[in-house]
Parts: structure tokens; C-alpha cells; sequence
């Protein structure tokens, strides 16, 4: 006889708090985050290297952006999970859910049974927020997202070389017709070449998708590098770089991280 077991999914987690979007297409948006753990990349810029690893407790706010933060073990159960984020899901508070890290994309196994559930409980679109070098795994979720932000990694900047995955996982979500945008950190040593690459890639996609030049923010940055300093482009660079990349593409915008100007996590 063969007895039939069901195994409850869980998830390693950082933390779920409620917030405002300081990155990207959502910018200004509020949304509950789920800050999941792992990532398998190294940026030089990197702002979380706390969740590369798998911490043993994670933080959960219990109301919406008053930080009143309460530690629990990891894994999180599936269903621990879809409470939190419910108690979170005041009305009419949040614009979407953001999946973020470390690299969400790390728990595909996961999301496959978390997602249908959780936008079906909350009625919230589900933004991911990544890394953008996994598009296998983008695949088995790309049904059950809204939006996604795709990084492309600069090797000049963020020392990753991604180019292949980067395309790959673009063409996906287009075809998908999930909304999609690219974040590209940028800094003092940007390559030129690399940027217009950049524009190349994304024009033979389509011309349309937007591209976020997001200057890095130099204060967490020698923490993980300390004997590369990533600086911040000077304003000339910038101007340059957005004029070189609306040679190939309609919309090329520079933002900063705005959540750190409003001292927000
Ligand atoms: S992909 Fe994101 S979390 Fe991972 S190292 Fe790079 S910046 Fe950090």
C-alpha cells in the first residue's frame, strides 16, 4: 500500500513589513514586502548582503509601518506565511505585494504554492523584484506575477557578468506580457560599452521597456569590498549615459533609491 504524505512548503524569510517602493517603476507605491533569504550573486554594491545567508529567525511586523517587528524561527510554513502577509493587508493600504531578497527566485518550489494563494486571499498584484539570471526558475512563476524588475548587472560595476540570462529572462517576461522594467546600478566606473550593450539588448527586445540608471548609493557599499570602493557617477557621467542609451531606447530614466532618502528600510 502506498501511503501518500503531504508536506507542508516552507520558506527561509528575512523579514515581511510594510513599506513604500523606493526603486524603479513602483516607485512611491506602498507595498507589503517579502524579504526572502539566499541570493547566489556577489554585487559589489550590495545593500542586503544580510540575506545571502539563511538566518535562523526572521522579523515580522505586525502592523503596517509601525515597525513593532516580532522574531520567529525559519522555515516559515506556507501557511504562517499567508497570515502575516494578511495581517499586513489593511484596506486599501498597499498597491502590491513585492517579492524581494536576496534573490526570491531561489525558492521557486515555494512560490509555485505561495503565489496562487496569496493573490487569490489578498487580491494584491505580485511584483518581483530580482536579480534577473534565473529565467528557468522565472519560469515555473511567470503565471502568477504582475511586474517584474529585472536587474542587468554591469561586470564594471557590480563585478557579475550575467549578459546571457539577462536576455533570456527579458524575452520571457515580454512574451509573457508581464509588465517589466531594468534597474542598472551605476557608478564611477560604469563602462561606457557596457551601457550601450545594454541598450542594444533591450531596443532588439522591444524598444518600449523602460530602464532605470539607478546611481549607487555609496554608503553600505565598502562594507562587503572594502578594497573596492564602488563611488557614485559624477552628474556629467550620467547626462551622458542617459543620452547615449536614447539613441536605442524610448525611456531611460535616473533615480536613486528613494527609500533611503526618506530613512526608511
Ligand atoms: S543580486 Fe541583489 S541581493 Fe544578490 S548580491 Fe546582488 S544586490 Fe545583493
Amino acid at each position: 500500500m502506498t501511503v501518500k504524505t503531504t508536506v507542508t512548503p516552507t520558506a527561509r524569510l528575512v523579514e515581511v513589513f510594510s513599506a513604500i517602493q523606493g526603486e524603479g517603476l513602483n516607485v512611491g507605491t506602498r507595498q507589503i514586502f517579502v524579504r526572502f533569504a539566499l541570493c547566489d550573486l556577489r554585487c559589489h554594491f550590495c545593500d542586503s548582503s544580510h540575506t545571502w545567508n539563511a538566518p535562523e529567525t526572521c522579523r515580522i511586523e505586525r502592523s503596517p509601518g509601525l515597525r513593532d517587528f516580532e522574531i520567529h524561527p525559519n522555515p516559515v510554513p506556507l501557511p504562517i506565511l499567508l497570515e502575516w502577509v494578511q495581517l499586513q493587508n489593511l484596506p486599501c493600504l498597499h498597491d502590491s505585494i513585492s517579492l524581494t531578497g536576496g534573490e526570491p527566485l531561489l525558492h521557486t518550489p515555494f512560490l509555485t504554492e505561495f503565489l496562487p494563494q496569496v493573490r487569490s486571499l489578498t487580491g494584491l498584484p505580485v511584483y518581483l523584484e530580482t536579480g534577473g539570471h534565473r529565467p528557468d526558475q522565472l519560469t515555473q512563476i511567470l503565471p502568477y506575477l504582475d511586474s517584474v524588475g529585472m536587474d542587468f548587472k554591469l561586470h564594471s560595476v557590480s563585478g557579475e557578468n550575467r549578459w546571457q540570462e539577462h536576455e533570456k529572462f527579458l524575452k520571457l517576461c515580454h512574451l509573457a506580457r508581464v509588465e517589466v522594467f531594468i534597474k542598472i546600478i551605476v557608478s564611477k566606473n560604469t563602462d561606457l560599452a557596457e551601457l550601450e550593450r545594454a541598450a542594444q539588448l533591450v531596443a532588439a527586445v522591444n524598444p518600449i521597456i523602460a530602464v532605470y540608471l539607478q546611481p549607487v548609493t555609496p554608503l553600505a557599499v565598502s562594507e562587503q569590498f572594502s578594497e573596492m570602493p564602488v563611488l557614485a557617477p559624477t552628474p556629467e557621467q550620467v547626462l551622458n549615459w542617459q543620452a547615449l542609451m536614447k539613441q536605442y531606447i524610448k525611456n531611460v530614466r535616473v533615480v536613486p533609491q528613494t527609500h533611503k532618502m526618506l530613512n526608511q528600510l
